[in-house]
């Protein structure tokens, strides 16, 4: 087979390809239009013994060095309804559409079920990846199955939602499986006559500060909307990957005698032995909400987010994660864990 029908660039500049936007260089960069595309880049990277990365929109990746090897940048597009019935809607969607999209076009049929997953940024393919989560909905609550390109075997497999083992940012492509798939679609199930989830605080105030008690699925969509934008940098403005850390999952006794110091202290039971506490409740409360050192920052709203000001390295937010994940493990004895893939 010949590779030369493959969108192929050579030394890439990925500072426009990450929401990061660190600067950062890719050997070779290959656009995946087509399954075609993938058994052709994966005998090109068999071939030259490369590594790989597979990018959707890079808004879970910071790039710390230049990347030598071949970035398969997933292109693949399509939206299409393969069941539909009075209560609910079976849609396929190839994993190079972009999510917020999806859920804009959802909520315009009046589907229910992601409406609280807007404005998320990246593509479709990366959703399971860690189930994307936000105001109190998952990707795990709709998705029926995906389609996976098994890279060992170079063949499709789908895996149904239990098969894909999803937790809170988790799921069985983050663990053991990681790196040996490329997603290439997902289907799921949205229903017709949805009951909105809006009970998360900041987007109960908003939709009361409107008069609503009884939302549609528009107006939760647009109070999250609203939330995000109040709290969240844009990333085409402002560099960032969103969360920089996962909010860890602690023992109870370490979180009553953190409560003792601290009575202030948020958390979420998870278990009857352990508890969610805010990662970014433990970085503000540590002082670092609005640090910044040269072009490498903490948001001033949300201290969960790194930022880059223009012209910080991925090596200087990296060190930056790595500071902060010290001081916190010194000042509570807590261990975080990034949320963001670092290559
Ligand atoms: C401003 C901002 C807000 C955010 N808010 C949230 C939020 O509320 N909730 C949340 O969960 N996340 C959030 N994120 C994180 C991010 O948007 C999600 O993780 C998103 O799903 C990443 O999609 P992406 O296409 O950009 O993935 P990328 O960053 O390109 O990739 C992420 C990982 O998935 C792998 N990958 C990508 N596509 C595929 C594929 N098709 N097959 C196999 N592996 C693949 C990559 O190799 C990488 O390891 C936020 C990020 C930003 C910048």
């Amino acid at each position: 087979m010949s590779n030369t029908d493959l969108s192929i660039s050579r030394n890439v500049d990925l500072a426009d390809l990450a929401t990061m936007h660190v600067s950062a260089k890719a050997g070779t960069l290959i656009e995946i239009h087509s399954i075609e595309d993938l058994q052709r880049a994966f005998e090109l990277i068999k071939q030259q013994d490369a590594e790989f990365l597979i990018l959707g929109g890079g808004s879970n990746i910071l790039f710390v060095d230049d990347f030598d090897g071949v970035i398969l940048n997933i292109k693949l597009k399509g939206i299409s309804i393969i069941e539909e019935t009075e209560d609910h809607v079976l849609l396929k969607i190839a994993a190079g559409e972009n999510w917020h999209e999806l859920v804009m076009y959802c909520v315009s049929q009046g589907w229910g079920g992601i409406e609280n997953l807007a404005l998320i940024p990246g593509k479709v393919g990366a959703a399971p990846i860690q189930n994307i989560g936000a105001y109190g909905a998952e990707l795990s609550d709709v998705l029926v199955e995906l389609d996976a390109w098994m890279i060992e075997t170079q063949t499709n497999n789908t895996f149904s939602n239990a098969e894909c083992k999803f937790g809170y940012r988790e799921s069985v492509f983050k663990s053991h499986l990681k790196g040996k798939v490329v997603i290439t679609s997902l289907t799921i199930r949205l229903a017709k006559n949805h009951i909105p989830n809006f009970e998360y605080g900041a987007l109960k105030a908003v939709l009361e500060s409107r008069g609503i008690t009884k939302p549609s699925i528009k107006q939760v969509c647009e109070a999250v909307i609203e939330v995000r934008q109040s709290k969240l940098p844009d990333p085409n403005e402002l560099g960032n990957n969103g969360s920089f850390f996962k909010n860890p999952v602690i023992d109870v006794f370490l979180f009553n005698e953190l409560k003792q110091k601290y009575p202030n202290i948020p958390g979420y039971p998870v278990t009857e032995h352990q508890v969610k506490v805010p990662a970014g409740w433990l970085i503000d409360q540590a002082g670092w909400k609005g640090y910044r050192e040269g072009d490498a920052g903490v948001h001033k709203k949300q201290a969960l987010v790194l930022v880059n000001y223009g012209n910080a390295t991925g090596q200087e937010m990296y060190d930056l994660s790595e500071r902060i994940k010290q001081d916190i493990r010194k000042k509570f004895g807590i261990e975080l864990v990034r949320e963001v893939n670092i290559v």
